[in-house]
């Protein structure tokens, strides 16, 4: 681990259990929503998490927060191992660590004032009186683009945007390492998007906050992360350079995403072939036997549903997760219908 790595990840494994019986449960079946995934998230830099509903994007971030007990793997938060620690030995990373979420019309309290609300962090970790808090709320309001007289008002008095400043703010309270922002444009409109993400930008130029910014639009983690992880069915199944992964992706997947994103360069969308899915994600309960990918896969050959690929590096600092990237890649295996 090297001193820029904030947030190591190995091997990470979440399976919720799904059980039957009042009395006596019995584990019947499980939801494998993160399965044997590895990355990093280097200090002041931004990992892009991206795939569709169901992939296991927010379930990760819960776990590299500690909000959920991981099943297996390790995860290391500034070099110390946080994968076991019980409640007690949290309060390290819950002080280092903020969350942002999607909607900001339930995430803020509606009966608390903007003051309290971004303050509650603060007050939980005995941060200071009360004159030295507020003192530290308008100066996160100012952070985040909002005044002073902001801080007196509730909730409904601002637009989503206004809301997922607040939000921010209150992430912001503990000038934490890391902010996990799950989904924190989606439910606004497209015209308010650029102007929070430019805010998550100029933010982490400011302050140096590394994110793992979680969503399931490619073109919206795009301008934000220096990396990009692709995630399908619990799986990571493209990972590298943010650029790279845009103008040279390898994965079927990872292509079909893009192939609705457009690229400044018009040499690179010329060359894209568009590659559509089929069908929907499968149930995590269940996942489908060799590549999960290979019931929606174009290229799909009968190897891939009785092989499961491993994690290759396909190239320096790019990794896929595919058994016929290079043929895919040479033109040797085409879309089979
Ligand atoms: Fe598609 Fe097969 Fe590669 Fe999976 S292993 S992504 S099904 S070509």
């Amino acid at each position: 681990m090297t001193e820029s790595v904030l947030v190591e990840v190995k091997n990470l494994v979440k399976h919720f259990p799904i059980t039957k019986g009042i009395i006596f449960k019995k584990n019947v079946a499980s939801i494998r929503a993160v399965d044997d995934i590895s990355f990093e998230v280097e200090r002041g830099k931004t990992l892009g998490l991206v795939g569709e509903s169901g992939s296991g994007k927010s379930t990760t971030g819960r776990l590299i927060l500690r909000l959920l007990d991981p099943t297996s793997g390790t995860i290391k938060f500034d070099g110390s191992d946080i994968t076991n620690l019980p409640e007690d030995g949290l309060k390290d990373l819950r002080r280092r660590t903020g969350i942002v979420f999607q909607d900001p019309y339930s995430s803020l309290d509606p009966r608390k004032r903007v003051v309290d609300i971004i303050a509650e962090p603060l007050v939980i970790a005995k941060w200071g009186g009360r004159r030295k808090i507020v003192e530290r709320v308008y100066e996160l309001l100012g952070l985040v683009g909002l005044r002073r007289e902001d801080a007196y008002k509730y909730p409904h008095q601002f637009s989503g945007g206004q809301r997922q400043r607040i939000a921010v703010a209150r992430a912001l309270a503990l000038s934490p390492d890391l902010i996990v922002a799950d989904e924190p444009v989606s439910a606004l409109d497209v015209s308010v998007q650029a102007k929070i993400i430019n805010l998550f930008s100029t933010i982490q130029k400011e302050l140096g906050v590394a994110y793992l910014f979680i969503s399931h639009d490619l073109s919206v983690v795009r301008y934000i992360s220096d990396k990009v992880a692709v995630m399908y069915l619990g799986k990571i199944v493209e990972y590298g350079p943010s650029d790279v992964i845009f103008e040279e992706p390898l994965h079927p997947y990872t292509k079909s995403l893009l192939t609705v994103v457009p690229v400044p360069n018009p040499k690179v969308m010329r060359s894209r072939r568009p590659t559509l899915l089929r069908g929907e994600i499968p149930s995590p309960i269940n996942p489908p036997s060799g590549c999960r990918f290979h019931t929606r896969c174009p290229y799909a050959i009968k190897t891939c549903s009785e092989e499961e690929p491993q994690i290759t590096q396909a190239k320096p600092n790019h990794y896929v997760l595919c058994l016929f990237w290079k043929e895919i890649e040479e033109g040797t295996l085409t879309p089979q219908n």
